[in-house]
């Protein structure tokens, strides 16, 4: 059996290289360089050029919200008027040089002498104007300014006068906020929303000069509404996908309505409202990504339901998959975000640092919030050195951290629908299932070491598509029959895809088809409803065990006859000459009865496909969350060596070192910039950072385009250059040590 450095010797001849992708083999020049003298290690990559640098721009030319770089917040509470020092509140973040801060007007409670009926006045105001007295001290020091509004609560006086307003249960009783019930949730298809929210906001146009407007509470991040009042009565059910046709059609009406508002009072401002949910957020993100000059991701920390460390880039990766370079923020909650939460009170240092390092790395600005002025300036005042500090360090090196485009060669598609509305196989239903599955490809994904990016399903034309060598679609259950027909075409130009489960088993509607949409391109037929799992789940046997050339993807495995296969499979007809096929699953207990009835089928458990340099691959298990759930190797190692199998195992970028990091690279202004973030932390998948453990030397190799040259390399952490080499188009560093993030900024003519 070959090892993976054998493999990458021999698989040089034994594959023909794709000259579409532009690979090379830099043996040569690896040796020449080891003969030089210079900083390498580990085997030599295959390695893809990076593309033309795109042309450059003048920032002055772009709108202004894309030259923000910091964003502040002390969210303001009712409280607040009575004890806020208004001037230390301004120079804090002023010293921290935000660029912009948020200012609540609100619409639960006015912080200013409102006059739109409902819109009541906090019992600390006492008729001052208190928003506009912050707005004048954060523009008096060149800080711009975002007007706060929260339309999703109101108070009993409105609901009396306007019993339309509320959200409704199925027995007609008004909802209520779950913390303070005396105010009820509004409906977001009520006439609050199209004659209450304007009202405030044509107030502040007539007022102030605010730079934009913003919503908090609406529309929901990472669910939909599911409200019983007169008019959603007669919409389709909530969690349907006509429900969320309707659902996208409101908030995209609002949307421009509100922003048709802010215009009335300047042509440079805008609306944005609060999003978020990761890829599984609430409106549509293809519609979204082409109205919102601003994506405002609220996913401000980890709790014990989403305890991965990399949300915060995930969701980075999500919002730079529909903006297209617009501009996008992640919400830092400096606070005590968690399932058990102190929101007037600090969280660990090393946690709120990875959140914000995660903002850069993902692509979004990052953006510093604590609840309550006074409790944020008088009781607790950790988290303002904390986030001070980081931002001033991020202020030194905009340029470098301002990615323009991701430099990746792997896309995973997201499958919003799926995400939203598909409700888990009959065998394991569960809202959880497909966060468990993203959860499963995206840690896969890190340990080896990739870089991708997300892409929507409803963006698979061919310009997109073609920066990638490969696509992967984890149980990407719905799929329409255009979207199946861009992956096809993407197939034959060339592209490999990788597929698991029930992808392309239901159309955008939700409904089942009788067979794969996608089985002719992977050469896969349904052979019955899905199998789950009673006891032990099923095996993967594999089919030659002594081979003489084995198949790729079992690189690696020896000493066994079959490898785990997943919880839940879609049962495949025969296929010529499969790698591995089914032992059906049979009883864990008692062990009396845990041996395989049957032994050896002909089911696959894999199909593997060639067809020009295009690679497919097809999973009839939910592999990936099999993998998330169990955290089993064997799954992991199968998972990587398709991968690897499917790119032609090239990289675009090759670091090679110790520990679990997730990596991002980036274009930008001066050349590029390789981030690196530390996952190697008992704290990664659960709880916050305590600490941080710090790992070696990590070796950085990239191929940079015809005609560019490197002329630094600086590592923006650890503040110094470090030493590099070029060959002609190969360049290669050794980045000494990384604590819980590094940037390796590159700088090229
Ligand atoms: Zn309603």
């Amino acid at each position: 059996m070959l090892n993976r450095r054998t493999f990458l010797k021999t698989g040089a001849a034994m594959v023909p290289v794709s000259a579409a992708f532009g690979a090379i083999h830099p043996a040569s020049a690896h040796a020449a360089e080891l003969a030089a003298g210079a900083i390498v290690s580990g085997p030599s990559p295959k390695l893809i050029a990076l593309p033309s640098r795109l042309a450059p721009v003048d920032p002055s030319s772009e709108p202004w919200q894309r030259r923000i770089r910091r964003v502040g917040q002390s969210n303001m509470t009712e409280h607040d008027p009575a004890v806020m020092n208004i001037e230390e509140w301004a120079d804090f973040w002023h010293s921290a040089q935000a660029d912009i801060v948020f200012i609540s007007v609100t619409g639960i409670l006015a912080f200013y002498p409102s006059k739109v009926k409902f819109h009541r006045h906090g019992k600390y105001l006492h008729g001052r104007d208190f928003f506009g007295e912050c707005l004048a001290a954060a523009k008096k020091r060149g800080m711009r300014a975002v007007a706060r509004m929260s339309p999703d609560l109101n108070w009993p006086d409105a609901l009396a006068a306007h019993p339309e307003w509320a959200m409704r249960n199925r027995d007609g009783s008004v909802q209520h906020n779950t913390q303070d019930s005396r105010l009820f949730k509004t409906c977001m298809f009520s006439s609050y929303m199209d004659d209450y929210v304007p009202a405030i906001m044509r107030e502040i146009n007539s007022l102030y000069d605010v730079d934009c407007f913003y919503t908090n509470g609406w529309p929901p991040g990472g669910s939909l509404p599911d409200c019983h009042c007169a008019i959603c009565s007669k919409l389709p059910p909530s969690g349907t996908p006509a429900y969320w046709r309707v659902f996208n059609d409101r908030v995209f009406e609002l949307w421009r309505k509100y922003d048709a508002i802010a215009k009335e009072k300047s042509p440079d401002s805008f609306f944005f409202p609060n999003l978020g949910g990761n890829v599984r957020c609430g409106p549509n993100l293809q519609r979204l990504g082409s109205i919102a000059e601003w994506f405002q991701a609220d996913n401000q920390g980890r709790n014990f339901a989403s305890p991965s460390i990399w949300e915060c880039s995930l969701q980075g990766r999500v919002c730079t998959a529909i903006m297209d370079g617009k501009f996008a923020t992640n919400v830092t909650g400096a606070y005590s975000t968690g399932t058990v939460t102190w929101r007037n009170s600090s969280k660990s240092p090393d946690e709120t640092r990875i959140w914000l390092s995660e903002s850069l790395a993902g692509g979004t600005v990052p953006y510093l919030h604590f609840v309550g002025s006074e409790d944020g300036f008088c009781e607790d005042r950790r988290w303002q050195k904390i986030g001070s500090d980081y931002f001033r360090w991020t202020a030194k090196y905009d340029h470098h951290l301002a990615g323009r485009r991701t430099v990746a060669n792997i896309g995973v598609v997201m499958g919003q629908s799926t995400q939203l509305l598909y409700p888990g196989p009959a065998t394991a239903r569960g809202r959880g299932y497909m966060s468990e599955t993203t959860q499963g490809i995206y840690d896969a994904l890190l340990r080896g070491r990739f870089f991708f990016d997300y892409v929507h399903e409803e963006r698979l034309e061919p310009e997109r598509l073609a920066k990638y060598r490969a696509l992967i679609l984890p149980n990407v259950a719905m799929l329409s029959d255009h979207q199946c027909q861009q992956i096809r075409d993407y197939a034959r130009s060339g592209g490999s895809v990788m597929a698991s489960f029930e992808t392309s088993l239901y159309d955008e509607n939700l409904q089942p088809r009788a067979d794969f949409a996608l089985g002719d391109l992977f050469g896969i037929r349904k052979a019955g409803d899905v199998v789950g799992t009673n006891g032990n789940a099923y095996y993967a046997r594999i089919e030659h065990p002594n081979a003489a050339s084995p198949s790729p993807v079992l690189e690696g495995f020896t000493n066994t006859n079959w490898l785990p296969g997943a919880q839940n499979r879609i049962p495949l007809n025969p296929v010529p000459n499969p790698v591995l096929t089914v032992v059906p699953g049979f009883v864990s207990y008692p062990p009396e009865l845990a041996y395989p009835p049957i032994s050896h089928t002909d089911e696959p458990a894999v199909v593997l496909r060639e067809t020009g340099s295009s690679r497919l691959a097809y999973f009839p298990g939910d592999i990936e969350r099999t993998y998330w759930l169990t955290g089993h190797g064997d799954l992991l190692q199968l998972l990587h060596n398709t991968i690897r199998w499917l790119t032609n195992d090239e990289s675009i970028v090759h670091v090679d070192g110790p520990g679990f990091m997730e990596m991002l690279c980036w274009e930008t202004a001066p050349g590029y910039a390789v981030h690196m973030l530390n996952y190697t932390n008992p704290d990664a998948q659960h709880g916050w950072l305590k600490s941080i453990d710090p790992v070696g030397a990590q070796a950085v190799t990239m191929k940079l385009p015809p005609n560019v040259r490197a002329k630094s390399v600086e590592l923006l952490q650890a503040g110094q250059s470090i030493h590099f080499t070029q060959q002609e188009q190969l360049l290669r560093f050794t980045v000494p040590r990384v604590e819980a993030y590094e940037v390796a900024a590159i700088t090229v003519t």
